[in-house]
C-alpha cells in the first residue's frame, strides 16, 4: 500500500512530490505517463517564474532540473497511463493503469493538468500531424522559410506566433474576434512584428491539401473567404482539462465537478473526498500557470501529509 499516489509529473505532480518526500513521506509514488515535466515543456519559451535564472529560456530547458530534484528526495516515477481512480470500502484508493495494473494507495493527489483542444474546422483531424499542429517548438522548424498560419487569441497562440516568426518567412494570426485574451504587452510585441499580418473577426472554413499533407486554408473573413496557402497551421484555442481518469463505472465522478469539468477543491486543494486532492490546471478556476500549478502542488502535498498522519 502506497502512502500517497500522485498522477501526473507536471509542474503540479512534480512539486507535490517534492514537497510530499522532502516532508517525510517514504512510499510516494508519481504515475507520469511520459517524461516528466508537463505541459511547459512543450512551449517555446518561458520567462514570467519569479526567480528565473535564464528569462526566455525553452520550457523544456526549464523543466529540466525539477525531476532530479524530487528524485533526490525520494520520489519514485513510475511509468504508465492511469485510467481510472476509485475508492476501496476501506476508504483507501485504487490506481488502475492501462494493461490492467492496479495500485492501492492511502491518499491521492490528481494533477492531471490538461491538453490542446481542437477548433473543430473541416479538414483538421484529416491533416493534424500534417500539416495542422499544436506545438510550435516540435515543429516549428518544418516550416523554416515558409508562411504558416496560428489559429486563436489567447496567450499561447500570440506567444507561439512570435516565436514562429523568428523560423518562418511570415505568419497569419488568424483570430475570430477584434479583441484578445493575450496579455496586453505580448499583443503588443506580435503587432510590432511586421512578420506577423493579423486577420481578426475570420474563422478557418476548411483545410485543404492531397496526400502528402496540408496546402492551405479556406478562411470566413468581414470581406468574404480568403484563400491561404500554407503549408502548416499551429492551433491554440484553448485547453480541455484530463479529468477522465476521475470517472467511475456508472459515469459519475469519484469527487464533485464544476460544470466545466474542472476538480472542485477548498483552498487545502482538498476534493469533497477525505485523502482525494487535485492540484494544477485541473482544479476549479486555476489560473493555468506554472507557478499557480507548482503552487497548488505544495499546497495538496502538505495536505496529504496532515490527512496520512491522521489516519495513525
Ligand atoms: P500539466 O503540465 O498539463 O501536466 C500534467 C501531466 O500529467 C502531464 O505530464 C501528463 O502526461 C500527465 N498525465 C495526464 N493524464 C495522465 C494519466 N492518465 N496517466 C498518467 N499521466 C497523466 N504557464 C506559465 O506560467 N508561463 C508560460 O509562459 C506558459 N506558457 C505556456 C505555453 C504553452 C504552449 C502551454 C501549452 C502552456 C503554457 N503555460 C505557461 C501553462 C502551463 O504550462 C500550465 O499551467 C502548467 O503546465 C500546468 O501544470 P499541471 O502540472 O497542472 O499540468
Ligand atoms: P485561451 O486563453 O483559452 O485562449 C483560447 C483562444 O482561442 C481564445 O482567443 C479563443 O477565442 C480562441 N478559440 C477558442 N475556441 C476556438 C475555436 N473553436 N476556433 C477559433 N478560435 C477559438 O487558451 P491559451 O492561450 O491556450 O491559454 C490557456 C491558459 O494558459 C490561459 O489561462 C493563459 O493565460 C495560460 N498561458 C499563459 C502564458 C503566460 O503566462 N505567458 C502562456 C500561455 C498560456 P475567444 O477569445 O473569442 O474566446
Amino acid at each position: 500500500m502506497l502512502d500517497l499516489a500522485i498522477i501526473g509529473g507536471g509542474p503540479a505532480g512534480l512539486s507535490a512530490g517534492l514537497y510530499a518526500t522532502r516532508g517525510g513521506l517514504k512510499n510516494v509514488v508519481m504515475f507520469e505517463q511520459g517524461e516528466p515535466g508537463g505541459q511547459i515543456t512543450g512551449s517555446s519559451e518561458i520567462e514570467n517564474y519569479p526567480g528565473q535564472k535564464n528569462p526566455g529560456e525553452s520550457g523544456f530547458d526549464f523543466m529540466s532540473t525539477w525531476w532530479a530534484q524530487c528524485s533526490h528526495f525520494g520520489l519514485e516515477h513510475k511509468w504508465g497511463t492511469v485510467e481510472q481512480i476509485t475508492q476501496n470500502p476501506d476508504k483507501t484508493f485504487s490506481i488502475k493503469l492501462v494493461g490492467g495494473e492496479i495500485s492501492q494507495a492511502k491518499a491521492v493527489i490528481v494533477c492531471t493538468g490538461s491538453v490542446p483542444r481542437r477548433a473543430g474546422f473541416e479538414g483538421e483531424n484529416k491533416y493534424f500531424g500534417r500539416g495542422v499542429s499544436t506545438c510550435a517548438t516540435c515543429d516549428g522548424f518544418f516550416y523554416k522559410n515558409k508562411e504558416v498560419a496560428v489559429l486563436g487569441g489567447g496567450d499561447t497562440a500570440i506567444e507561439e506566433a512570435i516565436y514562429l516568426a523568428n523560423i518562418c518567412s511570415k505568419v497569419y494570426l488568424i483570430h475570430r474576434r477584434e479583441g484578445f485574451r493575450a496579455a496586453p504587452v505580448t499583443l503588443e510585441k506580435a503587432r510590432n512584428n511586421e512578420k506577423i499580418e493579423f486577420i481578426t473577426s475570420a474563422t478557418i472554413k476548411e483545410a485543404y491539401g492531397d496526400n502528402s499533407g496540408l496546402n492551405g486554408l479556406k478562411l470566413n473573413t468581414p470581406n468574404g473567404e480568403r484563400d491561404l496557402v500554407v503549408p502548416g497551421v499551429f492551433t491554440f484555442v484553448g485547453l480541455d482539462v484530463r479529468n477522465e481518469i476521475l470517472k467511475q463505472d456508472d459515469g459519475k465522478f469519484l469527487c464533485d465537478m464544476t460544470d466545466g469539468g474542472q476538480v472542485k477543491v477548498d483552498l487545502k486543494m482538498n476534493t469533497n473526498v477525505a485523502g482525494l486532492f487535485a492540484a494544477g490546471d485541473l482544479r476549479q478556476d486555476a489560473p493555468k500557470q506554472v507557478v499557480s500549478a507548482a503552487a497548488d502542488g505544495a499546497v495538496a502535498a502538505l495536505s496529504a501529509l496532515s490527512y496520512i498522519e491522521s489516519l495513525h
